[in-house]
């Protein structure tokens, strides 16, 4: 099973660096081989599924059958090597100091979002692979 860990994040604004900062809070899941696998199957399955469907369309076919076939494994791939997912979660802006929403993303050094409120520019630091403990469990099968 998936295990979810409740991560608090730096959060600083791009716009104004001066504005001191706040944190953020947000999901983050880790995902063992099995279900690494079992995501990047069905991410194949569903690409593959829509080349074959694309199959019938006229002249598109030439294009998007080709798409999908390499998409699949270009996904297909990139969903088996992501151990660490970013599942989204709430913040607080450094501007407006009211509550923001997180939007989900891969897991990079680096993520940034817009206030729901303000619009700011707003930047979060994720920490990095090595940083999280427990995360060599994930490795094993
Ligand atoms: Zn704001």
């Amino acid at each position: 099973m998936a295990t979810c860990n409740q991560i608090t994040i730096p959060v600083a604004s791009r716009d104004n660096r001066e504005l001191p900062l706040t944190t953020a809070t947000i999901t983050q899941i880790q995902f063992n081989k099995k279900e690494r696998t079992q995501i990047a199957l069905k991410t194949f399955g569903v690409l593959m599924a829509l080349a074959f469907a694309t199959f019938f369309m006229p002249i598109f076919h030439f294009v998007l059958v080709p798409a999908f076939f390499l998409a699949s494994f270009v996904f297909g791939m990139d969903k088996l090597e992501e151990k660490v997912r970013n599942s989204g979660g709430k913040g607080e802006c450094p501007k407006c100091h009211q509550q923001f929403t997180v939007q989900g993303s891969k897991w990079v050094t680096r993520i940034t979002n817009n206030c729901d409120h303000c619009h700011e520019d707003l930047e979060m630091t994720l920490p990095s692979l090595e940083e999280i403990s427990g995360l060599s469990s994930g490795n094993a099968p």
